[in-house]
């Protein structure tokens, strides 16, 4: 394992570091840049995407222009800088659920759905959405409870059921749509791609979170004989949990790669006003018990990355690197929610106000621990793949 980054991509991370710094931070400190939702407005949202398209760091998931590929490894490190502002993954067309579903597009979809499914999305001209999670007793953490069924008939299949949680969905016009196409248990799932305009859906409800939303919030569907052409299935019929943990590794791990940069913001607020706060005659900084608090994050921060990268670096050796990604995904997350929460400790009132992007951290925090796989779900995954492996679980790889 080697996680040393060429410089050419180092180049990327370092403007991409440059173009927060002195576009998204200044943006985010501006109240009239945000949305209802605790996000990036259209406005202020379209004019960095178009910055960030002209200096070179967009889509970075994909292929660039030139062929080159900056690999999960790189897209750690550049994504880690992206999130150290909020706003920072989806000016750069790098935040969920466009991230992970251009990936999966990227690896599985046919010339003729790559053009039409995902250059568009590539483009930024329009936004997507991942249907997966149903309501009970529909399919959650267990995939093989999904009812809503696609009925074949002749070059169509029409489709019944309900989702909900679908992330960005008021504002997506690429869905891609996991649905149930036999009752065999390993082939009886199927994932298609339908367009927004399409009859045979509708969205109930955007739901209401605890935390700020992405774009087209979270939403609950239903289908009522929405009816997709055979050609908009992605690979044969049957194969729907091979695009499902195809798309869901990779996009599991670019959580982890943006979390970091948000539990480094965090530490970031808590050390500045450390610095500066004085009272009973020491200065925060100064206190023993605000260096371990500090140190512990540190600490807990670079574990994430490593895990992190050692996942990236399976990735990029072509294999799912399942283990690595879930152990990636229980550390950050909760990572994630500890850095929020000692920040604020640190920064006291300050850090519960809206003066700081720490509330925002914390409330977004908490789904770190649900979404793409909810913490006990990753660790019955990790003890499944220790059971079978035996002690070969813990082994290095071996060069050659
Ligand atoms: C903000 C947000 C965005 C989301 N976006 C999307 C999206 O875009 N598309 C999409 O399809 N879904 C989305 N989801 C849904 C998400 O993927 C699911 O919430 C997640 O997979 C868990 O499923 P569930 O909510 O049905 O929980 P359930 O399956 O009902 O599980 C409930 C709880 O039971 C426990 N549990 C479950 N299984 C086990 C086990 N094996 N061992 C021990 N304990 C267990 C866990 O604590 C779990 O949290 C989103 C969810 C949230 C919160």
């Amino acid at each position: 394992m080697d996680f040393t980054l060429p410089a050419w991509i180092d180049d990327i991370r370092a403007r991409i570091a440059g173009f927060v710094e002195e576009e998204l931070l200044p943006l985010e400190a501006d109240p009239a840049a945000w949305d209802a939702h605790g996000n990036i407005a259209e406005a202020p949202l379209e004019r960095m995407r178009a910055k960030a398209r002209d200096a070179g760091l967009w889509t970075l998931q994909l292929p660039l222009p030139d062929g080159r590929h900056i690999g999960r490894v790189g897209m750690a490190a550049c994504y880690e800088e992206m999130n150290r502002s909020v706003f920072g993954p989806v000016v750069f067309n790098s935040a969920a659920p466009d991230d992970g579903n251009m990936m999966v597009l990227d690896q599985l979809a046919t010339p003729a759905q790559r053009q039409r499914w995902l250059d568009p999305i590539a483009a930024g001209q329009v936004r997507s959405a991942f249907a997966m999670t149903e309501p009970h007793p529909g399919g959650g953490s267990d995939p093989s409870m999904i009812r809503t069924r696609a009925e074949r008939l002749g070059d169509t299949y029409v489709v019944h059921g309900r989702k909900w949680f679908i992330t960005g969905a008021e504002g997506a016009a690429h869905f891609i749509l996991i649905a149930r196409t036999s009752d065999d248990p390993s082939r009886g799932l199927s994932a298609f791609l339908f367009h927004r305009d399409q009859p045979g859906w509708r969205i109930l409800r955007r739901i209401g979170i605890m935390g700020p939303e992405e774009h087209g919030g979270h939403c609950e569907l239903e289908f009522d004989g929405l009816e997709i052409p055979a050609g908009n299935m992605i690979l044969e019929e049957g194969r729907g949990m091979k695009v499902t943990q195809t798309r869901l590794g990779p996009a599991r791990l670019t959580h982890c790669m943006r979390w970091l940069g948000l539990a480094k913001r965090c530490v970031e607020v808590a050390q500045d006003y450390a610095d500066r706060r004085e009272g009973f005659g020491v200065r925060l900084a100064d206190r023993e018990s605000i260096q371990l608090m500090l140190g512990e994050l540190g600490a807990s921060i670079e574990t994430g990355r490593l895990l992190v990268m050692k996942a990236a670096w399976e990735q990029d050796q072509g294999r799912y690197g399942r283990a690595e990604v879930s152990m990636a995904k229980i550390h950050v997350a909760n990572l994630l929610h500890r850095a929020a929460d000692v920040a604020i400790q640190i920064n006291g009132a300050r850090g519960y106000s809206t003066d700081t992007v720490l509330e925002w951290v914390y409330r977004y925090a908490r789904q770190a621990r649900l979404v793409d796989g909810a913490d006990e779900v990753h660790r019955m995954v990790l003890n499944r793949e220790m059971a079978s492996n035996g002690r070969g679980f813990w082994s290095w790889e071996v060069a050659g």
